[in-house]
């Protein structure tokens, strides 16, 4: 049967997401993917035995009744997941001084009063402004408040919502705090986001950040795969199909109106309705040719800026994590405290300098791996513009760089490159070949690993 009431074209985590509670509520779907893994960047990989998270490092609001969780029971997932509480949302090294950030928004808060005794005041009030943000979030996803009441106290109810939503990270916090020690330490993980703090948009940092403090931050049993997996299960139990090794190379439109796709393979699928999970860029540059607006749409796109990407250093050790001293479940090591100097760095592949993260999977989820085995993953902004396209100077590049990563882990955890087993330098040309997030549109093939 070739006809379903909804395509979805892409299976990562928002393919699946929308795939499963539309399949939860009765609808026929079928989900593609040009992978031979569903979950886009939430899968898991193996190499020589060990177990390896693309991208996860951890989650806020899977606690009951918060805003993830709330969205995964509505897909009917929560009973087929474990989601594991992490300790500390994240762990920093600061000026040698290796601190882990409290969970608990109110233990945060103190604690920053230590840190910062002068700004007090200014803390205190930025923490109300966030709770305010929290509050007006909540009510805009409370699925027991109707949408037209959402619609008539939006402006009461969300004000600071609104009066952020044109803000800066750092426009907002000067709003309270003005040390830019502060500021430099609060937004330490700007990395994770993808923009330092004069750049970011301050929702980007702020809803996250209200997911960390206020709802809790986890990581998933079994990894990122466990979740997709979950997904994948509700929608094929609910008779619907997540067709993998599936590349869709067409949205068929007739009349303005898109009524089905078609994939490499030639196979031709039609649905009441289309979804694309697949980058705006994608989509409307590759997938859709004859629609009066997609031209409009795409020259819109390109007169945007590229952001950044990232580059993971994926590692298997050969004894567990602990033996060499990483004890922490997430720690950023902060080399250069100016941000808007470290993205310079990092943006130019100045691979020696920049800030990188390391997650502890063998910490945040030992049954992942045996025991004896450690698996960590370094994080660091990137750009695709430091990766050349011909395939024997992109593979020496990689060589470099994961021996300048080694080396620099090497003098925080003296012993680590003899126990490393196996090593897997993921770059931005590797996330955009596999999720296919091209910014530009168009599928490119690049030289890879
Ligand atoms: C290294 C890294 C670490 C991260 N860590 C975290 C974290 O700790 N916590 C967190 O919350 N977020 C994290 N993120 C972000 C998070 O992983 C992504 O925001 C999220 O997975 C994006 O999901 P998506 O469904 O929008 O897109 P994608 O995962 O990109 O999914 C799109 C899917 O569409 C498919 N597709 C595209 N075009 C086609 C086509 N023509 N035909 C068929 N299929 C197609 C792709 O194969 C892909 O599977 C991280 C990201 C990275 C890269």
């Amino acid at each position: 049967m070739n006809h379903y009431d909804v395509l979805i074209i892409g299976a990562g985590i928002g393919g699946l997401t929308c795939g499963a509670r539309l399949a939860a509520m009765g609808y026929e779907v079928a989900v593609f993917d040009h992978h031979y893994l569903p979950g886009g960047y939430v899968t898991n990989f193996q190499r020589k035995g060990y177990t390896f998270d693309v991208a996860l490092h951890g989650v806020g609001g899977l606690g009951k009744g918060q805003s993830f969780h709330q969205i995964l029971e509505s897909c009917d997932v929560m009973n087929r997941i474990h989601p594991l509480p992490k300790q500390h949302p994240y762990s920093v090294l600061w000026e040698g001084e290796k601190i882990d950030i409290p969970q608990d928004v109110n233990a945060y808060r103190l604690f920053l009063h230590e840190r910062f005794p002068a700004e007090k005041e200014g803390v205190d009030r930025l923490f109300e402004g966030i709770r305010e943000l929290h509050a007006g979030l909540q009510f805009l996803s409370n699925p027991a408040v109707p949408g037209w009441k959402k619609g008539l106290l939006f402006l009461s109810k969300c004000r600071t919502l609104m009066k952020w939503s044109n803000l800066t990270t750092e426009q907002v916090i000067k709003q309270y705090v003005q040390s830019e020690e502060f500021m430099n330490f609060f937004t330490a993980l700007w990395g994770y986001y993808g923009l330092p703090p004069q750049k970011l948009s301050s929702l980007y940092f702020f809803i996250p950040w209200t997911g960390y403090h206020v709802e809790g931050t986890y990581y998933i049993q079994g990894g990122a795969q466990a979740l997709s997996n979950a997904l994948v299960a509700v929608i094929e139990e609910n008779r619907g199909k997540v067709y993998l090794k599936q590349e869709v190379t067409e949205i068929l439109v007739k009349q303005k109106e898109a009524y089905g796709i078609r994939t490499k393979k030639g196979l031709e699928f039609t649905g009441d309705w289309i979804v694309s999970n697949a980058s705006p860029a994608h989509t409307l540059g590759k997938l859709v040719n004859n629609h009066p607006q997609a031209e409009a749409y795409r020259k819109n796109l390109a007169a945007k800026e590229v952001g950044p990407s990232l580059s993971q250093l994926y590692i298997g050790l050969s004894c567990h994590p602990e033996e060499l001293g990483i004890t922490d479940e997430d720690i950023l090591f902060v080399e250069e405290k100016n941000h808007q100097m470290d993205y310079e760095n990092l943006i130019e592949g100045r691979y020696h300098m920049g800030n990188f993260s390391l997650t502890n999977y063998s910490k945040m989820d030992p049954t992942l791996n045996c025991s004896n085995r450690g698996v960590i993953a370094i994080t660091l902004i990137d750009s695709i513009e430091n990766w050349p396209e011909n395939k024997e100077a992109y593979q020496q590049k990689k060589k470099e760089v994961t021996e300048i990563l080694l080396e620099r882990l090497e003098t925080y955890y003296p012993g680590l490159k003899e126990k490393v087993e196996v090593i897997e330098l993921g770059t931005p040309r590797t996330m955009e070949r596999y999720t296919k997030k091209s910014a530009r549109g168009g599928i490119r093939i690049l030289a890879d690993d």
